[in-house]
């Protein structure tokens, strides 16, 4: 077993039998065998000392027992790291950034305390996944719709902690979230925004209660263990429509994103949007590539050859959701804005309208768009190797942002020797308001080597896109240090405010310590 830094064998010993003493001994997970199962299935450590290991697992079942755990973990300063479900797949599963931490698995904690379907609300514990929400929905017959990332396993709140994002108008989960309940490094129980009020009618809401809104500094951190957390629903919409818009020009790219801008930020279309290019899957499709490189032909020749094959450019798909008639109101909308594009193409690719039929469901393509969790990605992205790691950069949502961040990256693989992204993982998506989102993936196996040289382009990647104003919105737990050190304005003043706080509020720095590269005081010049 790896111990925690710095705690002895006797006072870990000793911890473990008083958290046994909380929760119970069935709920204290000790051995190699237990504790190997909260290793990172993805790691890109595979066979190396560096892979950070947990000591233990503990699960409480209620708040008063997390409050004991943490207390006692207090006590003898022992590094907790909580999950809830524990799905964190491609950053990080359920494994910390020390070895020798305590996993806090809160995946017992998974009642559904209330869902209305008149305001469209949930208050859940960390435990509830997105199927287990979905599932109490049905059963009760509730018109409000959830929405799921693409694998429908992981819960709603560490999801939601980690700033992830699903597919329907309600995908960017943060900015859907609505009060929380937190225990803090002392033991300490609190609730955010009109939750501090006791008696509170609206917890689920109002966000903001009165004060300094303070529930952002609880998402990718380590300031406390979230134990209630309420999401905004969105009520079940009378119908759902999907579209494409294809421009046959290479320069179409700019024009295509501006009017997609506008509609976004007006809410004429919703849910999320990815731009793509038909002809240039189609130069894939050939031998060639997605990005461009040296002895690629000619913009004029990809042209021509779009023109021959009736192959747009670019695309981008565009989402509705409401009611039918204003459905088609919005897309008439929609059509009348791109058609300032000469040579503009048009395509209804789905029609839904609720609520479906077994038979209709089982032929949706993609579930999570209309709000149903599934497992489907896992064949879709076609999982090879060990698993993945994801580069998420933010760019402007403009096309002139696309084509620099493509020349940019596209330059940054060859310098850093590697296959440049396929397919979609080479488009951006509109995951969050205002602004793209890339998602280059790279493969994790169980060969050291490879996997070394995959870390290094990694850290490439972030530093050049660092180096162009783009950073990355979240990351695996090996890259933490080294995404946040690129937060650096003004000599890194963000991190020292969160170190600032990390010190008051948890000054033996038990909780997650490492979470987004913010160590506590004791180890913090060691790791940065
Ligand atoms: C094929 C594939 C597709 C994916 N697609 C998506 C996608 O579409 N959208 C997306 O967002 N993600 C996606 N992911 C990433 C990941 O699977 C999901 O984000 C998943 O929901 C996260 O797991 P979880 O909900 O179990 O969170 P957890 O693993 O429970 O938590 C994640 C982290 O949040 C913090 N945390 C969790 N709970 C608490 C708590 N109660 N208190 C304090 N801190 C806490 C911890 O730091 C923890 O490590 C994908 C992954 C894979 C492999």
């Amino acid at each position: 077993m790896q111990l925690p830094p710095g705690v002895s064998s006797a006072d870990f010993s000793a911890a473990i039998h008083q958290i046994e003493g909380a929760v119970g001994k069935d709920w204290v997970f000790t051995s190699d065998g237990d504790v190997d199962l909260y290793r990172d299935a993805y790691t890109p450590f595979w066979h190396e000392e560096d892979e950070k290991i947990p000591s233990a697992a503990v699960a409480p079942a209620t708040v008063e027992e997390v409050q004991m755990v943490v207390k006692i973990a207090n006590n003898y300063k022992i590094p907790l790291w909580p999950v809830s479900t524990g799905k964190n797949l491609g950053y990080g599963g359920t494994s910390p950034a020390l070895s020798g931490t305590v996993i806090l698995d809160l995946k017992r904690m998974n009642r559904v305390l209330e869902v209305s379907d008149t305001n469209h609300y949930a208050l859940v514990e960390p435990g509830v996944s997105y199927f287990d929400l979905y599932r109490y929905i049905q059963e009760n017959k509730l018109k409000v719709w959830i929405d799921p990332p693409d694998p429908g396993w992981g819960s709603l709140v560490g999801n939601t902690l980690e700033r992830g994002g699903g597919r329907t108008p309600m995908h960017e989960h943060f900015a859907t979230q609505c009060g929380m309940e937190v225990v803090l490094a002392n033991g300490q129980l609190l609730r955010t925004g009109m939750g501090a009020l006791p008696g509170s009618k609206t917890w689920q809401q109002y966000k903001y209660g009165f004060g300094p809104y303070v529930d952002g500094i609880f998402s990718q951190s380590n300031l406390g263990v979230v134990t209630k957390m309420g999401v905004w629903l969105m009520p079940e919409p009378e119908a759902y429509r999907a579209c494409m818009v294809m421009v046959p020009k290479h320069d179409d790219l700019v024009p295509l994103v501006d009017t997609l801008a506008y509609l976004r930020n007006s809410q004429i279309v919703q849910g999320i949007c990815s731009l793509g290019s038909p002809l240039l899957f189609y130069r894939a499709s050939q031998g060639g590539g997605i990005l461009d490189a040296p002895g690629d032909p000619s913009i004029a020749e990809m042209e021509r050859i779009g023109r021959e094959k009736g192959l747009a450019y670019w695309s981008t798909d565009l989402r509705f959701y409401g009611p039918a008639k204003v459905i088609d109101a919005q897309w008439e909308h929609a059509k009348e804005r791109f058609s300032s594009i000469p040579g503009v193409r048009f395509q209804e690719t789905a029609s839904y309208t609720f609520p479906l039929t077994p038979d209709q469901q089982a032929k949706v393509n993609v579930l999570p768009e209309i709000g149903i969790p599934s497992m489907s990605i896992f064949g879709i992205l076609n999982r090879t190797g060990h698993g993945h790691i994801g580069f998420s950069p933010i760019i402007p949502m403009t096309g002139e942002a696309v084509f620099e961040a493509w020349k940019v990256f596209g330059q940054a693989y060859v310098d850093l020797g590697v296959k440049p992204p396929e397919q979609v993982f080479a488009f951006p998506t509109t995951y969050f308001a205002r602004c793209f989102v890339f998602l280059f993936l790279f493969t994790v196996t169980q060969d050291v080597e490879t996997n070394r040289r995959t870390r290094a382009v990694f850290k490439g990647l972030v530093r050049v896109a660092a180096e162009h104003g783009w950073g990355d919105y979240r990351t695996h737990v090996a890259f933490m240090s080294d995404v946040m050190n690129v937060y650096s304005y003004n000599n890194h003043a963000l991190l020292r405010l969160h170190e600032t706080i990390k010190d008051a509020l948890d000054p033996n720095g038990i909780l997650s310590p490492g979470k987004s590269g913010i160590w506590p005081k004791s180890m913090r010049k060691a790791s940065t």
